[in-house]
């Protein structure tokens, strides 16, 4: 689980030297005050060199992140986005909030966008796709990207999840026109809130930049109160203090990513005991960022009872079974935005199938040793 875990003296160092340096909290300007510190910045640096990728720009949050990727489209009325069932409600928040039809679709194995279910989807109105990592596994990325290279459609990753993981040595976030990511308290590194965005296109990089500061260009031959506008935009710019933390958070990716695996696979040999579960499938030659270990039993009351057998050992499991509420499509009657199917029997069955008996637990950097055999036993008493 997260750079929660980490949140040491690193991050707090990071923040001190933003006030040793004058104490500029802003990104832009203040020259003469910041003694040539600019987190945001160098926050932004690192991240696309650590990712391979272009261009990089730092935001307020993975919701932000969404929403200023989707403002590079020309989206027009009647424009529909295509994303999977299987997501945080933020994804298609952020679809609604583009003015944009939101249409989610069915999940496969890995728990992510069914690549076959896409391909019946698309017509003449999808203007974008986006795929999302749930919980750190990769969708079938090489898959999707074909077929969206194919028909001329474009291609956003939530990578809210999935920050370090790869498919093919590529990190997952640069495979589509446009990657993002969240850096909120739950995530596998953290800023409190914060998100970021990569392109390898300069002209998308420059919009997006523009488009999450008013407009700006930051047109380095005028003042900033002076500067040239692009277009209309808003304000989702990050802070100086998130940057400082995102910087020192950066550092212990590589340590992050690799502790979960290793704990990963210590539960996932104890779970292999177990003849009728079967695990999430992952891409092949793809490396998971093991946020989350999920198994599918043979029905929705049994994934009850292994969530409560294991609450009782005092693990709780982390959104399925228990919080489909808030990442499954199928529930937000809430947004009006949002045009559920109910009519059609098969409409997300797919998804709802798997999702029901699925069983996530909850992956951290600091895991006690005996947890492995505890689950084990305390699944044992459930699972036959
Ligand atoms: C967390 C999350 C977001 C939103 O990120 P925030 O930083 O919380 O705004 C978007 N998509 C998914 C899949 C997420 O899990």
């Amino acid at each position: 689980m997260p750079g929660f875990e980490l949140i040491g003296k690193e991050e707090k160092k990071q923040i001190e030297s933003i006030f040793q340096n004058g104490g500029v909290l802003f990104r832009h300007g203040f020259d003469n005050l910041r003694n040539g510190t600019f987190k945001v910045k160098e926050f932004e640096e690192k991240f696309a060199k650590k990712m391979n990728s272009k261009y990089a720009l730092a935001v307020s949050s993975g919701t932000a992140a969404l929403r200023v990727a989707l403002a590079t489209l020309d989206i027009k009325p009647g424009d529909e986005i295509i994303t999977q069932s299987f997501t945080f409600v933020a994804t298609v928040e952020a679809i609604i909030e583009s003015r944009a039809i939101p249409v989610c679709i069915d999940i496969d194995k890995t728990l992510n966008m069914d690549p076959d279910a896409l391909e019946k989807k698309i017509n003449k109105k999808t203007k974008a796709i986006i795929i999302v990592h749930m919980l750190g596994t990769p969708c079938n990325v090489k898959v999707i990207k074909k077929i969206c290279r194919s028909k001329n459609i474009a291609l956003i990753e939530d990578t809210a999840w999935g920050i370090g993981a790869s498919v093919k040595n590529k990190y997952l976030g640069t495979w589509g026109n446009i990657g993002t990511f969240s850096f909120d308290f739950a995530k596998t590194i953290t800023t409190g809130e914060g998100g970021m965005l990569l392109f390898n296109d300069k002209k998308l990089y420059k919009q997006a930049a523009a488009w999450h500061d008013h407009g700006h260009e930051n047109n380095p031959s005028v003042p900033r109160w002076e500067d040239t506008r692009s277009s209309s935009g808003f304000n989702f710019r990050m802070t100086e203090m998130q940057a400082a933390v995102g910087i020192a958070q950066l550092k212990k990716l590589e340590f992050i990513v690799k502790s979960h695996i290793k704990n990963k696979e210590l539960i996932t040999k104890k779970l292999s005991k177990f003849k009728n579960i079967e695990f999430r499938e992952k891409p092949e030659n793809s490396i998971d960022s093991a946020e989350a270990l999920i198994f599918l039993v043979k029905n929705k009351y049994l994934a009850i009872k292994c969530r409560k057998a294991l609450l009782k050992i005092n693990v709780s499991t982390k959104i399925l079974p228990e919080a489909t509420t808030w990442h499954f499509a199928k529930h937000w009657d809430h947004m009006k935005e949002l045009k559920l199917n109910k009519k059609n029997k098969n409409y997300l069955k797919v998804s709802n199938d798997l999702l029901a008996r699925a069983v996530s637990i909850p992956i951290t950097v600091n895991m006690k040793k005996n947890l492995p055999s505890q689950i084990f036993v305390a699944l044992n008493k459930v699972i036959d």
